[in-house]
């Protein structure tokens, strides 16, 4: 028997890529472009190196005090890690172990199928419409355990507070995971439904809202129990999984989340005109919540047109798959930088003489 027969071997997921191209225009991952509050920069001017020789606070106290005082909740119903991405990995290992499958939309985060391969659980995926809309009703079956972005992503798609309760009455021996991502772009988060809710857990990120994709930053809120256990399972796996600065420069950025918020209202503002924009040119344009927008233009390829932006430096998402594979996801840049987006489409359909 060679190693290679004792392998786990897994297809990971692909994250959108980060390209050096000279002036490109970065519009496929989804970071804030307006970047984290200047106080950061104060606080990484005085931060004393000699900390950085002892292990961090392993369970980042202060900074969870800060975000339990921010959601209105006990610094027990909160859980850092390492980006949203670990917590996401952590929630599948610690909730999801029954023998039914676990349920996310077909059209969805992609990282939820890569998680249960890993783990070898099993999932059903739930199919959304042709407009890409979620039923409650198809929550309604056996599951070891419901998950699902709100707003979804790549969608932007937006479920209602009374959808997300109907979802946890139905499924009361269910821990159901509601991933707020994109919350902070003009969504309402379901967190106050966990005092009402022992099934609840929301998870968010300081990576998309909070410019800080480049530092690491996740959160999972929940009960008390269900937190204490999700700590049982990081702390079989790795105890510090936020250094010493991250939790920091956290903390600076939940003191000022007002500039935060201000920075999304700035974002919002040019989703709002991107979507109108991209309608008088033709596009197909679902109702984002989020800081991208899903098109796709009636008579344009999805990837003949994602080819012809990149060759522009204009770097969109795009997937190779069934049913979005005409789709872009376009990330919500700063107003010049859309500007240079919608000036390369317009001519881009003038010369097709689609306009
Ligand atoms: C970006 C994203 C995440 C992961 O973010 P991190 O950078 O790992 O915190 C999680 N869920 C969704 C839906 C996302 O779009």
């Amino acid at each position: 028997m060679s190693w290679q027969d004792k392998l786990r071997q897994v297809e990971p997921y692909v994250a959108g890529e980060q390209p050096k191209i000279n002036n490109m225009i970065k519009l496929n991952t989804n970071e804030n472009p307006y970047g984290p509050c200047k106080q950061i920069k104060d606080i990484l001017k005085e931060i004393d190196i000699e900390k950085l020789k002892l292990y961090p606070n392993s369970d980042g106290e202060e900074l969870r005090h800060a975000l339990a005082k921010y959601h209105g909740l006990k610094d027990e119903q909160v859980f850092l890690g390492n980006g949203s991405d670990e917590v996401l990995a952590l929630t599948f290992l610690t909730f999801f172990n029954g023998s039914d499958p676990v349920l996310f939309p077909n059209i969805s985060y992609s990282f939820y199928p890569v998680y249960c391969d890993l783990y070898q659980m099993n999932y059903k995926e739930i199919i959304l419409d042709q407009d890409f809309k979620m039923y409650v009703e198809d929550f309604k079956q056996p599951n070891s355990g419901i998950i699902f972005p709100n707003p979804n992503a790549p969608t932007g798609l937006l479920v209602s507070l009374d959808f997300i309760e109907e979802v946890l009455k139905s499924n009361p021996d269910s821990i159901v995971v509601v991933d707020e991502a994109y919350i902070d772009f003009g969504g309402q988060s379901c967190v106050p439904l966990i005092h009402q809710y022992e099934n609840l857990v929301v998870i968010q990120t300081f990576s998309k809202s909070r410019s800080f994709a480049g530092a690491r930053l996740g959160v999972a809120l929940g009960n008390k129990e269900a937190i204490s256990h999700l700590y049982d399972v990081k702390n079989s796996f790795n105890s510090y999984p936020i250094d010493y600065i991250t939790q920091q420069i956290g903390l600076v950025s939940v003191l000022n989340s007002q500039d935060m918020k201000e920075k999304c209202q700035k974002v919002i503002q040019t989703r709002e005109y991107t979507k109108t924009k991209l309608k008088e040119l033709g596009f197909v344009v679902p109702d984002s919540y989020a800081n991208f927008v899903f098109v796709k233009h009636p008579k344009i390829d999805g990837e003949e047109l994602f080819l012809a932006l990149r060759k522009e430096g204009i770097i969109v998402r795009h997937w190779n798959k069934p049913l979005i594979d005409q789709y872009l996801r376009v990330t919500i840049g700063t107003d010049q930088q859309m500007e240079r987006f919608f000036e390369f489409l317009e001519n881009y359909l003038n010369q097709k003489e689609l306009l």
